[in-house]
């Protein structure tokens, strides 16, 4: 039986790659529905090729454009909005989500994939970090299966027992080694970190990714949000996870055993293959990866991450300890910063000034709802909004 795919996201870096591991086995998989957000002319020609019953725009504007671009492609339906995103997510034909909307917008879409019990492609980690308990919890009584497509994620998954990635402790696990590529400016001194520009901090030295991760990657508050991400999936402590920057980006993480064992997994930075492992999972298919050549490669190198040019990383270890609504203040003031940078309006360096200004400021509350969720993060955007403008006014080191 052909699986039946949404991809939420389907224009961005993973759900373009994404497509292209399903384009390669139409045997196996069958796209139901496209999302995007704005890019209607990438959307269409996308409509064209892979025929989806579902293409869903996040406004009218551009759910109009799509729907007259499409005018002879009847069978695509054109829908609008986020209750559409969770329509196509949860819609009764369709078996697997690949959850790929960037940043907390992701959320709700694919929190109705988890509950409609489906398998679940995790991509979006923000939406884990923000809801933690609550997201894992709706994945227990929906009994939807949630793969990782996070590399390092996707990494430890392999390198653990099936039936045991959240009982480490059965497992004999004693170790989980997140690896890190360090990002583009991992050799930077503090001072040259001030004047970095948006397009610097996009370029990443081995992986091809969207721009918000890309800054995400540059901070290295994408690897607090993953140690987030670890602790909730594989059900460990920060304590347990010892992040490794690996420059070379070749081995993805690692799984250390009560015995001395050390588990890696090991492949090209090319995100088809986490992808590709958990659209087939448990078997295994063609990626379009490139061979590892590891004579070329020659050799791998270590180190410990600096958490003094790189505060983000502290901070998120630290918003996870103090628990409750906190990664989801960290996770809201995170993406205000990195647009407010990307836009010009803010410095590199201030990113993190200006997320400990914002953790600083909003108490934290217990998250027993997905409401009080969506609450703190809007308040965490207008507290971090508030502290730029006061920065740009000079208020701000
Ligand atoms: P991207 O910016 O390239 O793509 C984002 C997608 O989400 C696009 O299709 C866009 O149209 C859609 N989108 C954005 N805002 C939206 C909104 N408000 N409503 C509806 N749709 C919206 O991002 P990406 O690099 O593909 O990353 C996607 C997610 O996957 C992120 O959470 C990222 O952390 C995670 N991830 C990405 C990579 C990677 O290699 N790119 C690796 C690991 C994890
Ligand atoms: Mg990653």
């Amino acid at each position: 039986m052909k699986r039946n795919v949404t991809i939420l996201g389907a224009t961005g870096s993973i759900g373009l790659n994404t497509l292209d591991v399903i384009r390669r086995h139409p045997d196996r998989f069958r796209v139901h529905a496209l999302t995007a957000s704005t890019s209607v002319d990438s959307m269409a020609s996308l409509c064209r090729e892979f025929r989806p019953r579902y293409a869903v725009m996040a406004d009218q504007k551009g759910a109009e454009a799509l729907f007259s671009q499409l005018a002879d492609l009847p069978l695509t339906q054109v829908l609008v909005g986020e209750d559409s995103l969770c329509r196509v997510a949860s819609d009764r034909e369709c078996d697997t989500v690949m959850a790929a909307i960037v940043g907390a917008a992701g959320l709700v879409p694919t929190l109705s994939a988890v509950r409609s019990g489906k398998r679940v492609l995790l991509a979006n980690k923000e939406a884990l970090v923000m809801s933690g308990q609550l997201f894992m919890d709706a994945v227990a009584e929906s009994g939807a299966e949630l793969l990782p497509i996070d590399s390092e994620h996707n990494a430890i998954f392999q390198c653990m027992p099936a039936d045991r990635i959240r009982n480490t402790l059965a497992a004999g696990i004693t170790r989980i080694l997140l690896t890190a590529s360090g990002g583009p400016f991992r050799t930077f001194s503090a001072d040259s970190l001030r004047s970095v520009k948006p397009e610097e901090a996009c370029a990443h030295p081995n992986w091809s990714m969207g721009q918000k991760i890309s800054v995400d990657s540059a901070t290295l508050m994408n690897k607090g949000l993953e140690l987030i991400e670890a602790c909730w999936l594989f059900n460990v402590s920060p304590d347990f996870v010892e992040v490794h920057v690996h420059p070379e980006s070749i081995i993805h993480s690692m799984v250390e055993y009560a015995d001395g064992s050390v588990l890696a997994q090991l492949g090209s930075p090319d995100m088809r293959t986490p992808i590709a492992n958990g659209l087939a999972w448990p078997e295994r298919i063609d990626a379009g990866v490139a061979p590892l050549d590891l004579f070329q490669i020659g050799k791998f190198h270590f180190e410990r991450p600096d958490l003094q040019r790189f505060p983000c990383l502290r901070l998120a270890a630290e918003a996870f300890q103090r628990g409750g609504t906190t990664p989801a203040v960290l996770n809201a003031a995170n993406e205000e910063a990195v647009a407010a940078f990307l836009d010009g309006k803010l410095c590199f360096a201030d990113i993190a000034v200006i997320i400990e200004q914002t953790l600083d400021r909003v108490a934290t509350v217990a998250a027993d709802s997905f409401d009080t969720i969506f609450e703190k993060d809007a308040e965490a955007r207008l507290v971090a909004r508030e502290q730029m403008s006061l920065a740009s006014a000079g208020g701000v080191s």
